[in-house]
């Protein structure tokens, strides 16, 4: 049986995510922003809350551990990393580790760079990946924690899942995303294509998730910073991509 997945918006421009397997009834949340929404999707799902699946530490991610695990007895699995500072976790996790929701089965992969402790979740069975603040729909989390560099590497990892793996991300930050991308790349037309149904979407109220990694990789800019056209458009030609990236991240800490 293919995983059941409920998206909801919490806090002001976070997802809360569901992921069910309806075959033992387990459900998974995929980090915990806050709990009444959750509990809510609960409420209308009928689904019973038995893990809580956390890809880092920040507040926005976590808030809801502590209540949604003394109502539900959840178990709670998080980042081994040691600056992970979760509260109520059962079980940590590192690269290559498997993590059980009933009979699905995602792989762990770290994407350090947002934070030091920041893992995904890839259900590769149910061509599914949980990506946190790693990468967004047109865009990537801010460099806090690791390096340019590191995160680099952690969208390559992304960019390498299958081309049809349907990313669900931590916020609604799409429609800025693509303001900024269309800067790099105006004359992109799956971005302008990509521009036109993100537009739709949120006229009609609707998430702009999830996406595919296919589509990304033809119109996000932070996964094209080792393509020679985009390395001539912000006249970079023959830097090495890591330096293209943090380039056209730094353009985006400043884009107004
Ligand atoms: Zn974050």
């Amino acid at each position: 049986m293919p995983a059941e997945i409920r998206l909801f918006p919490c806090l002001s421009d976070n997802y809360g995510v569901l992921i069910h397997d309806s075959e033992t009834g387990a459900t998974a949340s995929i980090d915990a922003p806050e709990a009444a929404p959750i509990e809510a999707a609960l409420g209308a799902t009928g689904w019973k809350l038995t893990d809580i699946l956390v890809t880092h530490h920040h507040h926005d991610h976590t808030g809801g551990i502590r209540a949604l695990k003394e109502k539900h007895k959840c178990r709670v699995v998080a980042p081994a990393e040691k600056t992970a500072r979760i509260p109520a976790v059962d079980e940590t996790v590192r690269e290559g580790d498997k993590v059980s929701v009933g009979t699905l089965s995602a792989n762990v992969i770290e994407t350090p760079g947002h934070t030091l402790d920041h893992i995904a979740y890839w259900f590769h069975a149910d061509k599914l990946a949980f990506v946190g603040d790693t990468l967004f729909s047109i865009g990537c989390g801010r460099v806090i924690e690791g390096t340019p560099e590191m995160m680099w590497h952690s969208l390559v990892k992304l960019r390498d899942l299958p081309n049809d793996t349907e990313i669900y991300c931590g916020h609604e930050y799409t429609a800025a995303n693509i303001r900024f991308a269309r800067t790099i790349e105006p004359n992109n037309p799956v971005l302008a294509a990509r521009e036109a149904q993100v537009a739709r979407l949120i006229a009609e109220g609707e998430p702009t998730i999830p996406v595919t990694i296919g589509d990304e990789r033809l119109a996000n800019p932070f996964l094209r910073a080792d393509l020679p056209e985009v390395a001539g458009i912000i006249s970079m030609d023959g830097e090495p991509p890591e330096q293209i990236f943090a380039e056209i991240r730094a353009r985006k800490n400043s884009f107004k």
